[in-house]
């Protein structure tokens, strides 16, 4: 016996902290929590909840892919720098076995 009153959808709440809690109506939230909701809870938060996650890990991934960019070079430039130190070494060998000659 649903009235205008029960809601047939899922709905949020604002608890006294000030946290807003889905309470599920559906099967999907239900069991799944928000992320499953199949009931398009209207101005879905649910979906902002999802969207600024998603943001936050592309995010993520970005900070990482740049700091792996970084760290690559850093190597990179480490390799070098051995590389260069070697030869300059071998040259002063060199040099020096000219010298004496
Ligand atoms: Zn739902």
């Amino acid at each position: 016996m649903a009235d205008a009153s029960t809601p047939t959808r899922c709905y949020w709440l604002r608890d006294d902290d000030g946290a807003e809690i889905l309470i599920p109506m559906c099967c999907g939230s239900a069991i799944g929590g928000p992320a499953e909701c199949t009931c398009n809870v209207p101005e879905s938060r649910i979906e902002a909840a999802e969207r600024g996650r998603a943001e936050a890990e592309a995010q993520v991934l970005r900070l990482r892919e740049v700091r792996d960019l970084h760290l690559e070079e850093q190597g990179r430039m480490w390799r070098e720098n051995k590389r260069l130190r070697e030869r300059i070494s071998e040259l002063e060998t060199l040099l020096a076995g000219k010298a004496r000659c």
